[in-house]
């Protein structure tokens, strides 16, 4: 019998896991349906359960709704217990289990393809949303000097740095700031970790981060260059990256996870090309 999965988001319509996991289905020889679900967003669970109670086997869940899936499953991972997040659920013997893959596959994506090392770096976050959670454990295990994490309100910010300071051994400073408290701050790297580009909008960030900064990378994704790799792009940042290499390592942890066969190289490599 076909295999149900889905991501689900709102909005979701931008999504390219579908064509991802398409791919690798192929590629693995697997017999699987991988759709899209936009859920209203006060519904998660209702949408989640209602899919689940339809056959689904597994989802990946997407912007606003990671933190909100860490509340909804029975069993969390190591990884997403050390995040407070989740982006992949796994339905199977009456559990609902989820695991983070967001801070593995910007790993993968910053030191694999991009060949990029943090070590010792001065390192801005903006949001403290699901991705934040979950790209900041793997961000503090890549030993750079320093993480500022940013929101507009400095709380929520010193909340997921503490969090991330207490399930991570790492030797970097992590500080919290609101977007003003950046102004005139040096930083080498700048992970956009908002939303804001999914609405063509920009994080209140001063311009002045990007003196100095090498790399701008933004979590999301699109046909056009966002707002945030425009103002870096201006500002003279060298080394800009969208979230589309992130998103297929990612997709290829999640669907190893639950298929318990691993996409190869080539194989996340060509499902970058067919997206
Ligand atoms: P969430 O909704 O969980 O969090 C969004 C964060 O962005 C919150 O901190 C929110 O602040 C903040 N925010 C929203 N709009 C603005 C704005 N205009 N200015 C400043 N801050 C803003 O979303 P996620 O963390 O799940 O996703 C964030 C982005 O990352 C999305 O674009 C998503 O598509 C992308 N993403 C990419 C992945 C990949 O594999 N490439 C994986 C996961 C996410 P507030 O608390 O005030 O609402």
């Amino acid at each position: 019998m076909t295999a149900r999965y889905a991501v689900i988001g709102n909005p979701i319509g931008h999504s390219r896991s579908p064509q991802i996991h398409a791919h690798f289905a192929r590629a693995c020889r697997q017999d699987m349906a991988y759709g899209r679900i936009l859920a209203p967003v006060d519904r998660f669970r209702e949408t989640a359960e209602a899919f689940r109670a339809a056959g689904g086997q597994g989802l990946n869940v997407t912007a606003p709704f990671q933190l909100e899936a860490y509340r909804y499953v029975t069993k969390h991972s190591v990884r997403a217990f050390a995040c407070g997040s989740v982006n992949a659920v796994k339905f199977e013997d009456g559990e609902a289990t989820g695991e983070n893959f967001d801070g593995v596959g910007l790993e993968q994506d910053l030191v694999r393809n991009r060949k990029l090392d943090l070590r010792g770096l001065h390192v801005l976050l903006l949001g403290t949303g699901g991705s934040a959670h979950g790209v900041l454990p793997a961000l503090l295990a890549q030993q750079p000097a320093r993480v500022v994490v940013a929101h507009m309100d400095e709380d929520q910010a010193r909340d997921l740095a503490a969090r991330a300071t207490r399930s991570v051994h790492s030797a970097a400073r992590v500080e919290a700031s609101d977007y003003r408290g950046l102004a005139g701050q040096r930083f080498d790297a700048v992970f956009n970790a908002t939303s804001a580009s999914l609405w063509n909008d920009l994080p209140p960030v001063p311009v002045t981060v990007f003196n100095g900064c090498f790399l701008a990378y933004e979590l999301a994704y699109g046909d056009t260059t966002s707002p945030f790799l425009r103002l870096a792009t201006n500002a003279g940042v060298r080394t800009l990256a969208d979230g589309l290499g992130m998103l297929a390592e990612q997709a290829a942890e999640a669907f190893a996870w639950w298929r318990n066969v691993r996409p190869s190289r080539l194989d996340i490599q060509q499902a970058l090309l067919a997206t």
